[in-house]
């Protein structure tokens, strides 16, 4: 029992198992001008054991990892599936019945996990490969730590001049990026991919659980130089960046990090040239803050031609007296005050004391000039549903109780010491309350009265705001009047409820109050709001699914919410709603949420709310938007190379006329933004690409700033090594930005269509121009593409995009949050991760040797992966289920919910997290679930069990098997199958386009649309 304390000291204490360590800590190694890369290096030897079994047979041994080279082929830069198409006949089947007949085998096997025992004496099954798999297959994609090619790279005479501007960028090698990114997996190159059965094996199609787990375990112990390595690792894994000139693919990823010259060989490709942008993006522990500059009343240096702020990337001339526009080329004129001279070879001899020119994100603090009102403190205007519904169903009690939660860290620390309690907020923000039903009340909070005062506003037809101040509070100051009365609504409107809210009004009274400062409002709702001016009615009647009347229910016509919303950005005002249908029924979110997507906000959604289940999700979700890093009246401008050009935003913000600034009300650190960009000419492959975003914003503390985001391109004269340095997450996502983009232009068949086509054009693209000389039933995946395939099966599968009957207000949602969710959350939506807990290694959700939790791998969204009697959590970011089996062991309930709980009938139903309890398997699903809340997007991590045959999650969890046939759409080896045949008729020349659904041509009716890749 002795290791009590070190478990619950990992659970409860240090806020981040997974943080850098303590001491010696390799990511805080910041060299001043990149001279010996001796902090990055791993210390300890290499890995001893060439015996290229070693590790298939007991991957969860913790056995040192071997096999060097054969891991990494040096050149391995795709993967075949040979003969998959030979075997299309028996295909349909093959995929569901190998995997079956393995699990029989594996039935017998089921050891639970004893925690007494010593390591891995009763753990039988531990991934370990089953009798009639080939094993050549199994684990391949497990990076050893201590392999030469995951120790971080040398640093190149040349790499310790860069970033000089004027040096040309070079990427890495091809082989290194490729390691780096941790698919050097799976050498399959004429390898038969077949069970033997002979049908295509499942174990060996790309597999998302591998292509996350084995860069993660890399970047825990490394950190990412961002112009060393330039591809990124994959979205969902945890990394350590070094801001080396180059930005941070947290604020920025490329499609391609090497850029055809021609629009022609980028037509090649079929790929989309975009920019992936998540500007307030939160910094992982061990990461260095970014840089607030101040140029005084001058503002930042900008090129006078076309206002590129200054940034790594522009070279000095003429002694330091000029420096060049590594956009336009123009030559400036250094102002006097920010000259400096240049050594011999060109540099500024105060580089190194500038971060404008070694870093690539800052943020610029901007003189009046940029102001289009005074920078105050951010106001947060909550405004509260206090109807009927919102009483009995208890979300107006967990709405107040997460308000609370948010400010003061809930009821229970009011009971604290008040003088150690951190302020949650910045200084200078203020908050002010707003209850609403047939009516409007406006609080005074002022510090100077006992309690709040209630002025009740009738008039909704022509609503004001009734008072000047003691609306807007500090938090600090009026904590007791605020708390007092967030205590007593719920008492308060148990006697009143109304049943209709008046949602239109209160917006517009809200828009009032907020109008001289901007900020942010906070708005509860929980029944569809029929009264008053502005009042809604039930469109989705559930009747109209795939007619042109569907169209219509994804977006909104309604006059008055779109001028609301309007108006809001142009006063630099935002809006997130938190909105449960506690019954299941219609809100018109396409309405309603039409004005957080306008204005930058974000809709939280609870469709099926039920108290007290999803209450802990609901505050701490609230908590969430109020503490995350939030900006608000805020313009951006993407400025790129000459010969490229802006083609395309997508995300969610006002945009008055293309070519105009974006405008939001609000932005967060959650947010994201799609940028694409087409040829005005022809690039200079002597030269790099670059790229530059700038997002001029009010913090919440009032500062107004420039964040400026930099990112850097080789360019190449063919497309062929533009292929080697695709980045699939970015990839992923602005398809995925751009096909919600279209949904309320065209039908979700013909978008599902389209992109069908757009996954067959870009792999048959990749087979005709640069599969070399592969046999031509071989389906050749693109190195850094294997799982793009998988990633366009789940989101077909989507809420937003998936066939069969789906409420519009589900749909709708989801398609708003796809167009602003950034990489991270998107890949975890499209592809969950799943864990088993039943058969975890005993050092699995614990620390490993250098402080790091070490986590377990991750299996297939699929349920032939699924043992009898275990339990799994599955996790796609926006709900966290624990799926249980029938058949569990009583041992492993007890020792995850306690004493007494042998039965799943037992367990409470609603419970939204674990008990803290003193057994090891409760301590290691604790601390991994703390790890997983730590990665992810703005949803709150809580469970909801999914008994199987008791709960009616299990539905979800059967939907977000995105491996199987289900949500109307093929199983992962089918859908291969299917994109392979079309890859073949395409070469074969004899392709028509179709749609998945057999439907002529969906990709014609996409023709003449701006972007290019849709035609
Ligand atoms: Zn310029």
């Amino acid at each position: 029992m002795s290791d009590f304390a070190m478990y619950h000291a990992l659970g409860q204490g240090p806020p981040n198992p997974n943080g850098p360590p303590q001491k010696d800590d390799p990511n805080k190694f910041r060299p001043p001008v990149a001279p010996s890369p001796g902090g990055y290096q791993q210390a300890g030897g290499p890995a001893s054991s060439n015996v290229p079994n070693q590790f298939m047979a007991a991957p969860n041994q913790n056995t040192p990892p071997a096999l060097e080279q054969s891991y990494f082929p040096p050149h391995q830069a795709e993967q075949d599936m040979s003969n998959l198409t030979g075997q299309m006949g028996a295909v349909g089947l093959g995929g569901e019945q190998a995997p079956h007949a393995r699990h029989h085998k594996k039935k017998d096997r089921h050891a639970y996990h004893n925690i007494e025992g010593p390591g891995g004496s009763s753990q039988a099954f531990n991934g370990v490969p089953q009798a009639g798999t080939p094993t050549q297959f199994l684990n391949q994609g497990v990076p050893s730590p201590t392999a030469a090619q995951w120790q971080s790279p040398q640093i190149t005479p040349a790499m310790s001049q860069f970033p000089a501007a004027t040096t040309m960028f070079a990427p890495a090698n091809p082989t290194t990026s490729t390691q780096h990114a941790a698919r050097s997996g799976m050498p399959l190159a004429g390898a038969p991919a077949l069970s033997s059965q002979g049908r295509v094996d499942p174990e060996q199609i790309p597999s998302v659980p591998r292509s996350r787990d084995a860069p993660a375990k890399y970047y825990l112990e490394h950190v990412y130089p961002t112009m060393e390595h330039h591809l990124a690792p994959p979205a969902l894994v945890p990394f350590v960046a070094y801001d080396q000139g180059n930005s941070s693919p947290k604020f920025a990823r490329l499609t391609l990090n090497n850029i055809p010259a021609s629009a022609d060989a980028l037509a090649s490709t079929s790929l989309p040239l975009g920019l992936v942008l998540q500007p307030l993006a939160p910094l992982q522990e061990g990461e260095q803050s970014i840089p607030v500059l101040d140029f005084g009343e001058t503002g930042p240096p900008r090129c006078r031609r076309c206002r590129t702020y200054i940034n790594p990337f522009m070279p000095f001339r003429s002694g330091g007296n000029k420096f060049v526009c590594n956009m336009c080329t123009f030559p400036n004129d250094v102002p006097a005050e920010y000259f400096a001279p240049t050594d011999p070879s060109g540099v500024r001899v105060d580089r190194m004391q500038r971060p404008e020119l070694t870093t690539g994100t800052v943020d610029f603090m901007v003189p009046k000039e940029y102001w289009s009102k005074e920078p105050v403190g951010i106001r947060w205007l909550f405004l509260i549903d206090v109807t009927a519904e919102a009483v009995n169903r208890g979300f107006l009690d967990g709405f107040c109780e997460g308000i609370m939660n948010a400010l003061y860290g809930g009821v229970k620390a009011k009971a604290q010491d008040e003088e150690s309690t951190p302020r949650r907020l910045p200084k200078g923000s203020k908050i002010g309350i707003v209850t609403f039903d047939k009516e409007i009340h406006f609080y005074n909070l002022s510090v100077n009265l006992d309690q709040a005062q209630m002025l009740v506003m009738p008039d909704i037809e022509d609503p004001f705001v009734p008072l000047s101040d003691g609306l807007f509070v500090d938090p600090e100051e009026s904590k007791a009047v605020i708390t007092s009365l967030l205590t007593q609504l719920p008492n308060m409107f148990s006697e009143v409820k109304n049943p209709e809210p008046a949602l239109l009004p209160t917006l517009n009274s809200a828009l009032a109050a907020l109008t001289a400062t901007g900020g942010k409002i906070i708005c509860s709702l929980s029944a569809l709001p029929t009264w008053g001016p502005g009042r809604l009615f039930l469109r989705d009647d559930g009747n109209i699914h795939n007619t042109d009347a569907e169209k219509k229910l994804l977006t909104t016509e309604h006059p008055g919410y779109r001028k609301v919303a309007t108006k809001m950005v142009e006063s630099g005002i935002g809006i997130d709603f938190f909105m449960a249908a506690p019954s299941g029924g219609y809100l018109d979110l396409a309405t309603i949420g039409h004005v957080s997507a306008v204005t930058g906000g974000e809709v939280f959604y609870y469709p099926n709310f039920h108290s007290p289940r999803d209450m802990l999700k609901l505050s701490t979700e609230i908590k969430h938007t109020v503490t995350r890093e939030t900006g608000y009246q805020a313009l951006m401008k993407v400025r790129c190379s000459n010969g490229l050009q802006v083609s395309a935003y997508h995300g969610n913000f006002y945009h008055h006329t293309f070519g105009a600034d974006l405008e939001f009300g609000v932005i967060d650190a959650d947010k994201s933004i799609g940028v694409m960009f087409s040829y005005d000419g022809k690039l200079d492959p002597k030269l790099d690409a670059h790229f530059q975003s700038a997002l001029l914003y009010t913090t919440a503390s009032g500062e107004r700033r420039v964040r400026c985001s930099n990112v850097v391109a080789s360019v190449t004269e063919g497309a062929a090594d533009a292929m080697k340095f695709v980045d699939q997450d970015a990839v992923v996502n602005i398809i995925a930005k751009e096909a919600a983009a279209r949904m309320t232009e065209k039908s979700l068949k013909e978008i599902r269509g389209a992109l069908t086509e757009k996954t067959v054009d870009i792999l048959a693209g990749y087979r005709k121009n640069f599969g070399g000389n592969n046999p031509p039933g071989q389906l050749v995946l693109p190195e850094n593409l294997k799982e793009f395939s998988m990633y366009i099966l789940g989101l077909i599968k989507s809420r937003a995009f998936k066939g069969g009957k789906e409420p519009t207000d589900r749909r709708v949602h989801d398609m708003r949050m796809i167009k602003s969710m950034g990489p991270l959350e998107l890949s975890l939506y499209l592809y969950p991760r799943i864990i088993s807990i039943h058969n975890l290694d005993e050092k699995d959700g614990f620390a490993n040797e250098n402080g790091h939790l070490r986590m377990p791998e991750a299996i297939r969204a699929s349920f032939s992966k699924v043992e009898e009697g275990g339990v799994y959590i599955v996790d796609n970011g926006q709900i966290c289920l624990l799926w249980l089996h029938a058949q569990v062991s009583p041992n492993l309930l007890e020792d995850l919910f306690g004493e007494g709980h042998t039965s799943l009938k037992q367990l409470d139903a609603f419970q939204s997290m674990l008990p803290v309890l003193q057994t090891h398997l409760n301590a290691q699903v604790r601390n991994i679930l703390q790890y997983l809340e730590q990665t992810r997007g703005s949803k709150a991590l809580t469970l909801q069990l999914a008994r199987q045959g008791l709960d009616g999650a299990e539905y979800e969890f059967a939907r977000l098997l995105y491996e199987d046939r289900n949500n109307e759409a093929q199983s992962y080896v089918d859908w291969l199958v299917h994109i392979h045949r079309h890859i073949q008729l395409e070469l074969a020349g004899q392709r028509k386009k179709e749609d998945s659904d057999g439907l002529t041509s969906a990709g014609s009716t996409f023709v003449g649309l701006r972007t290019p890749y849709w035609g």
